[in-house]
């Protein structure tokens, strides 16, 4: 039998590379400007249209390449960066396998316009999938402009498998926040469908940051600085009354390289502890400087892991570091006073306006209290904005008065005999009993014995269906707000909100202004507080950073998600027998009420048997 083994064409072996180089626009984002960092820009332009997959353009003032090279950069292994391997001990570039630009080649259309300073022209490559269709000299400025598009043009199933544009954007903005954090000094900028999304000066650290996060931030970083033998760590954390419920504030780069590192993520947590709410996650941009000889970048293809010589020093000075900065800002915040005065614009009026509410809101907060006046609120119209709260416990039960709620009983019906059998009988409603345990739990008599029912995710199914409902049919009702409420966002949570807008319009909110991280609301769904949207909004930022929608119904229904857990009945809130009746009642007016709207069980039945059982 004669010999099987080949070698593989280089297209091919560049094909298979790229899987593991590129996996969406976002690594095309990071490959780029990570060369333009290493080809020592000073002013960084990126350009994206459609999220990247119809054009990711880096255009820099770097140094640029002779013809010759700009050949050779789209071979494999091709590198100026190291030229032996004991180079990769001590790197000093972002860069260093020579296979991003030969991995990006065969797998789109890329146009290259490159110059060196002391040259006159420059030259221009086009190349498509691995294959060169042109090289000619051009006039360009000093310096590299790379543009990819129609990313994954040769690869169908690849293409396919790209996410949303919401999707993919969010992960180029999140790496375009990575490289400009990790580098102050150079000017960034980003353009997407021809708007511009960042434009970032030449700035020290603390600007860099408030910069990319909005003028809001400034008041909430602790610097934090230390130097020893091993290492040298210097940025911010953030307060902890200022921390998130998502953890996309908190950025760690070692030498200027973002890492993912979930131990000494642990430390810095730890130096909170005790400090923070439960669920919420502390802010910090840190950057840790050490000998390049004591890391090693290499074990991860796209290199944000990282392995330390000596971990637990590290950890231990981090951990050091954090607690004492938050010691100092505890005991004297004055110290704390590094301001900018470039920043202190009139906005940082309004935005401490906008930022409080999710402090001050008294979350316990019970409207049902007084059973007198919850009498009288309960005859109102739903529009009174006191009654929000109360009103919202009749999401479920409102959908069926309204016209197009008809349609949708009819569907819940099929269930109705199941869930009315539960009950002694139909007309029993009026009597049926209901207690409330520990403010939690609602215990309700059923024929067969009794049923536990957990107040918050029960509400939270009810709230959910009826959202849901609203987004899909389309037909909310708002509120208006006497006076339009303003709140200010950053510049990626604009972007996220753009997205949602039409969703949020959906389920009753109404946009005045929406522009320039200012967002000015003059309605809000029925059930919706004022002093509620801010939480609103906040948590579901938060909840579609975590849990990126990648189909327009999967938006919807984790936005009916987050919305239903901003405004359900909470833990520890009494309810009156009537409202627990009621949300007992529109727990099983819902199609699906034995699970909340994640799944979790919503109540539970006890029998009489089961009861006999343990009393024997
Ligand atoms: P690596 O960055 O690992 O060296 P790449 O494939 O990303 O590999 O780039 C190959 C080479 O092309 C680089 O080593 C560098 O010499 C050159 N190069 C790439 N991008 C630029 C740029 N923007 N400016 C100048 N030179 C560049
Ligand atoms: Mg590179």
């Amino acid at each position: 039998m004669s010999d099987i083994i080949q070698l593989l064409p280089d297209h091919v072996a560049n094909q298979i590379a790229a899987g593991e180089v590129v996996q969406r626009p976002a690594s095309v984002v990071k490959e780029l400007m990570e060369n333009a960092i290493d080809a020592a820009a000073t002013h960084i332009k990126l350009v994206v249209k459609d999220a990247g997959k119809t054009l990711v353009q880096v255009i820099d003032d770097g140094h640029g390449m002779s013809a010759t090279d700009a050949r050779l950069s789209f071979e494999r292994h091709a590198t100026s960066k190291i030229k032996s391997a004991d180079d990769l001990f001590s790197l000093n570039t972002k860069g260093f396998r020579g296979e991003a630009l030969a991995s990006i080649a065969a797998i789109a259309h890329v146009e290259l316009k490159t110059k060196r300073s002391q040259e006159e022209l420059g030259t221009q490559i086009e190349i498509e999938g691995s294959e060169i269709k042109a090289q000619e000299v051009t006039v360009t400025p000093k310096g590299t402009a790379i543009a990819v598009k129609h990313l994954f043009f040769n690869i169908p199933a690849r293409r396919n498998f790209l996410k949303s544009n919401t999707v993919e954007l969010r992960h180029i903005i999140d790496e375009f926040h990575r490289v400009a954090l990790a580098h102050p000094d150079i000017a960034f900028s980003m353009f997407h469908n021809g708007s511009e999304t960042f434009n970032l000066p030449k700035s020290n650290y603390r600007q860099r940051v408030v910069n990319i996060f909005g003028v809001k931030t400034n008041e909430k970083l602790v610097p934090v600085e230390e130097e020893t033998e091993v290492l040298k760590i210097s940025g911010f954390v953030g307060k902890p009354e200022f921390a998130k419920r998502s953890k996309n504030e908190q950025f760690f780069f070692v030498n200027n390289r973002f890492i993912k590192s979930p131990y000494l993520n642990h430390a810095i947590n730890s130096a909170f502890d005790g400090l923070l709410k439960d669920g919420s996650h502390p802010s910090y941009f840190l950057n840790l400087s050490v000998d390049p000889k004591t890391i090693d970048i290499n074990i991860h293809p796209t290199k944000t892991e990282i392995k330390f010589d000596d971990e637990h020093t590290l950890y231990a000075i981090v951990r050091a570091s954090v607690k004492h900065s938050l010691g100092q800002f505890n005991i004297a915040p004055v110290l704390d006073f590094e301001r900018d005065r470039n920043l202190d614009t009139p906005y940082d009026y309004q935005n401490k306006r906008a930022s409080t509410p999710s402090v001050e809101v008294d979350r316990n907060y019970n409207p049902f209290q007084e059973e007198q006046n919850f009498n009288k609120r309960s005859l109102a119209k739903p529009f009174k904005k006191e009654s929000a709260q109360w009103e919202s416990l009749y999401v479920g039960m409102e959908s069926k008065g309204t016209k197009t709620g008809s349609n949708f009983s009819q569907v819940e019906f099929e269930s109705q005999p199941e869930s009315q059998g539960l009950f002694n009988d139909a007309s029993a409603e009026s009597r049926q009993t209901t207690y409330q345990l520990h403010n939690k739990y609602i215990i309700s008599t059923i024929k067969s014995g009794m049923m536990i029912l957990d107040q918050n995710r029960a509400h939270q199914r009810v709230l959910y269906e009826g959202l849901l409902r609203s987004l899909t049919v389309r037909e909310a009702v708002s509120q208006q707000l006497l006076f339009p409420l303003q709140l200010q966002f950053s510049t990626s949570e604009m972007e996220v909100l753009q997205e949602l807008k039409e969703d949020l319009e959906h389920t009753g909110f109404l946009f005045s202004e929406f522009v320039k991280g200012n967002v000015e609301i003059t309605g809000v769904p029925i059930n919706v507080a004022e002093s509620e949207v801010a939480i609103i909004l906040e948590q579901l930022l938060s909840d579609v950073q975590q849990e990126v929608p990648d189909t327009n119904f999967s938006a919807m229904d984790l936005m009916a998600k987050s919305m239903a857990k901003s405004l359900a009945i909470k833990t520890g809130q009494s309810l009156t027998r009537m409202e627990q009746e009621h949300l007992v009642n529109s727990l099983f007016a819902c199609k699906e009420p034995s699970v909340s709207p994640t799944n979790r069980v919503t109540f539970i039945t006890m029998s009489v048997d089961d009861f006999d059982k343990k009393f024997i």
